[in-house]
This record gives C-alpha cells, structure tokens and sequence, in this order.
C-alpha cells in the first residue's frame, strides 16, 4: 500500500477477499486477548485492538482501490464453506458489480510431482505447447497424442494413429537406448505403466504410509544382508567348507541388530519409536534365519559356491543376427556367489513371500530379470532368497550344479537352457520394438497389479472399479 500511495493503476486486482483476511482477525490467546489490551497500551506496550486494527484494515483497503482507474476485481475464496469479506457486501451496496465464478484449479498447471488424480493428469498433458518445450524428459510427448487426450482423455490403442514425423522423433529417442531389466519388466507388466514412468516421466505418486513403509523396510533389509556378508565374508566360507557353526554367534546377532537400528535411523526413523523397535526385534530374527538356512544350503552344493561380490552393476548386449540390430541392458544384483572356477550364482533378496518368481512364471511373461542376467558370463544359476517365511529358492540352475535341496523343475541342461536364452531374447527384441513402436495404451491383465501401482489413481486403464 505505501506504493500505491503514489500511483494510480489501470486495473487493481486483489486476491483472497474473505472475511477473517479483509479486516484480518486477531489470534488471541490467555495473555493478549481484547479485555488486556487497555492494559497493555496504558504500560507503553505498541498494540492495536481488533477495532483498531479493523479501522487500519478498511484504510487500506479503500486506498488501494481507489487508486484503479478502470477496473477493480476482487475474488474469493468459495472452498470450505469460506465467507466473502463484509467489504464486498458495502461494495455490492453502492456500486455496478458483474460477479462470475471460477474454478481457479482449472487454470493452475500442476507439476509432474504434483499429479495425484485423473483431472491433474489432464491438464498436465493438455497444457504444453511443444513448441515451448525445451526438456529433453518430456520432449518425447508425441503431438497425436496430446491432441487425442485433449480432446477424449478415454482413449484407447486403436484411438491413436502417430503421424509419421511423431513416431520418427520418438524413435530417435530411442536410437542406443540402453534399457534396463526393470524397465523391461515395467512393460512386460503393463505399457501403459511404462508410458506414465519411463515417456512421460510422471514421478511415481504416493501411495500411502503402508507402501512407503514397506519400501523403507525393503531397503534396510538389504543394506544389513549386504553389511553382513562383506563383513562375515571369510567365516562364511570356513562354515560353509566345514558345515561347522552355521547358527549365528551372539556376536554376529548383534552384528545385525545395530545394522538395522542404524538403517531404520539413517532414514529417519526413530528407533525408540514402539512400532520401529519391533520391525528391528522381527526382522532381526527372520534375517539370522535366512542367512543360517542359507549358509546350509551353500555348503549342499555339489561344487561350494561362497558368497564373494556385493551390489555390482552389470551391462549385456544381446544381438540378433537376423536383424542386425543390438539391445543394450543394464542391471544390477544384489549377491554374486562364485565356485573356485569362476562359474556364478546370481542371487537376488526379496522381502515379501510371494516376490521370487519361477520358470514357470517366465513362461507366462511375468519375470524377465534372471532370464536376461542369465546372460551374464559365466551364470550357471539364479536364485531368490526371501526374507518372510525365510525362503531360498531357484529360478533355474544348471544340472551340474544342482543341490539336494534343488526343485527338480528348475533343472536345466545345456538344450533347455539354449531355449530358454532364444525365448528370451524373442521376448526383450519384441518388448523392444513395441516401445519403439509406441505401442503403450494398453493397461496390465492382471487386477492386482493394478491395487499396487504407483499411477492408480491417475490411470484410466485400471482394473478393479474404483479405488
Ligand atoms: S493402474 Fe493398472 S493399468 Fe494403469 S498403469 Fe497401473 S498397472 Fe497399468
């Protein structure tokens, strides 16, 4: 308002004309409250009563619109029951008032953290103009298809026809794409999935505090499994050659416990909390079993494989000859276990029961991860190691390599597995040309998918009715 004292404006707009802002009210308490304002300013305290600070408020307010020359727009807030300021109603008084409703959200484009429901979706997708596009993350938003959603967001695969030059500028972008087996798997699970995390790039929405804790406990599982067997790595190799001392020390259990106190810490937790002190005291314990039975199972082998590197990233080039063209994957493992030949187990930590997956389920395009790892120099098995229920189970070993507690289903000799690599190959060189092919309106098969994914409440393609 002290600028406004010395100028006059064509239009003045002033937001948020609700009563309790226009005169603004008082927060009063025990001590500052109406009856001791008297008090207060006769000992010298600077202080205004709510009638004082009405009669400030009116001041300026009247100043600041009787300087528009033109216009003057007042708005308000009609969400949550909130009142118009009194001073709209002196105004509508005296003076010709044109009144209109807006729906403010309509014209606010949210951010792509910011997306939460199927109308944020809209006018996310319905807002950019390629042309003011300069981000590499989203320039792959294809002209057809903002048309399409702007103008029936129900689309559908067969609704959708890329123009030539679109699918050209889509293709560049993934010209030496190198994928990674999770993204390989999110489409294999659901394009549609695939479209809102790895095109569009919408960050995964959350999804509540049992998701996110999960998550969290996922990730402390394997930062103390990894902590373990780097630092027990020569002890385990002794018990393992001797089958002597396979139950944990004490030492080695509280080994543990401190690592997942100092992992739930590390994320914020706290570990005085009564709910956090349990998840430790349990999953301490389910850890110690897992890591015994596996112990056990290490030292079955017809030829010792000994837990020997942590976390490694790893790259694979699948060719197909036929077609000249090469695929570039990357992924990561949590454990290599490896023979005195350098012959390799993969293994991989789950924390759910039902998480490792089976031959079987490669067969009905539900896994894609240790059939390409299987690729990996030297792979001669793959196996799950399951914290609930503390599970240890084969996707597939090699026959020479099987132990007694093997399944005689996940076997493989050297023709099953030949097969096994050519299946898999036709399935990442399919997936492949579908996303460069943009083949993405199409959602999961499977209902429960849909309960657990991270765009649910902004997907049109979910199954299973309302959330
Ligand atoms: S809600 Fe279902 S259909 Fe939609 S992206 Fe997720 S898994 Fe796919």
């Amino acid at each position: 308002t002290t600028t406004m004292r010395l100028l006059n404006t064509k239009n003045i707009y002033i937001l948020g004309m609700n009563e309790n802002n226009f005169p603004s009210k008082k927060n009063y308490n025990f001590f500052y409250n109406e009856i001791n304002v008297d008090i207060l300013k006769n000992i010298g305290i600077d202080i205004l009563s709510q009638k004082d600070e009405n009669i400030r408020d009116l001041l300026r307010f009247l100043l600041a619109i009787s300087t528009a020359e033109n216009k003057l727009y007042l708005s308000y807030n009609t969400e949550d029951d909130e009142l118009q300021s009194k001073y709209i109603d002196e105004i509508k008084s005296k003076a010709e008032v044109v009144e209109e409703n807006y729906d403010i959200k309509s014209y606010l484009k949210p951010s792509k953290e910011e997306i939460s429901t199927i109308n944020d979706f809209k006018r996310f997708i319905s807002s950019y103009n390629l042309d003011d596009i300069d981000d590499e993350k989203i320039n792959c938003i294809f002209d057809s298809d903002i048309i399409k959603i702007k103008s029936n967001f129900k689309h559908r695969e067969s609704d959708i026809l890329f123009d030539d030059e679109t699918l050209k500028k889509h293709k560049l972008n993934f010209e030496n794409h190198r994928y990674s087996v999770s993204q390989l798997e999110t489409y294999q699970r659901c394009p549609q999935q695939y479209y809102y995390k790895y095109v569009l790039k919408v960050k995964e929405i959350y999804t509540g505090d049992k998701s996110f804790e999960m998550r969290s406990i996922g990730t402390v599982f394997h930062e103390v499994l990894e902590k373990y067997y780097r630092f027990y790595k020569e002890d385990n190799i002794k018990k393992i050659d001797t089958r002597n001392n396979i139950e944990l020390s004490n030492i080695e259990e509280a080994f543990l416990l401190d690592r997942f106190k100092e992992g739930f810490l590390n994320l914020g937790y706290s570990i005085m909390d009564a709910k956090v002190k349990n998840y430790i005291y349990v999953y301490e314990k389910l850890a110690k079993d897992l890591i015994e039975k596996d112990i056990l199972y290490l030292s079955l082998y017809n030829r010792k494989f000994y837990p020997e590197e942590f976390e490694k990233k790893f790259e694979i080039i699948l060719d197909d000859f036929k077609s000249d063209k090469s695929i570039k994957l990357h992924g990561f493992i949590d454990r290599i276990d490896m023979d005195n030949s350098g012959n390799k187990i993969l293994v991989d930590y789950k924390l759910g029961k039902s998480s490792g997956k089976s031959l079987g389920d490669f067969e009905k395009d539900k896994t894609l991860q240790f059939p390409i790892y299987s690729f990996v120099k030297n792979v001669v098995g793959c196996k799950y190691m399951t914290m609930r229920g503390s599970n240890i189970s084969e996707f597939f070993i090699m026959d020479d390599f099987a132990s007694k507690y093997s399944n005689a289903k996940s076997v493989l000799d050297l023709e099953a597995r030949r097969n096994f690599e050519k299946l898999t190959k036709e399935k990442v060189f399919t997936i492949v040309k579908d996303i460069e092919d943009a083949k993405f309106n199409i959602g999961t098969e499977i209902k429960d998918d849909c309960k657990i994914c991270d765009y649910r409440k902004i997907c049109e393609y979910r199954r299973g009715g309302a959330i």
